[in-house]
């Protein structure tokens, strides 16, 4: 288990996940980067200012 570093909700971390993989907080949405496993360290992704075309 990890800890959301935007709204502080529980992230379930798999055990077999690496670090640098990018998860989605399911409370905020907002993208994870997996910087630690042991123990295990989140941080906010930097997000990548996509343009949809809007
Ligand atoms: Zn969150």
């Amino acid at each position: 288990m990890g800890e959301c570093p935007i709204c502080a909700a529980e992230i379930n971390v798999a055990d077999d996940a690496i670090a640098g993989e990018v998860l989605v907080c399911e409370d905020c949405g907002g993208e994870l980067e997996l910087t630690g496993i042991d123990p295990v360290t989140l941080a906010e992704a930097p997000s990548a200012e996509e343009d949809w075309g809007q």
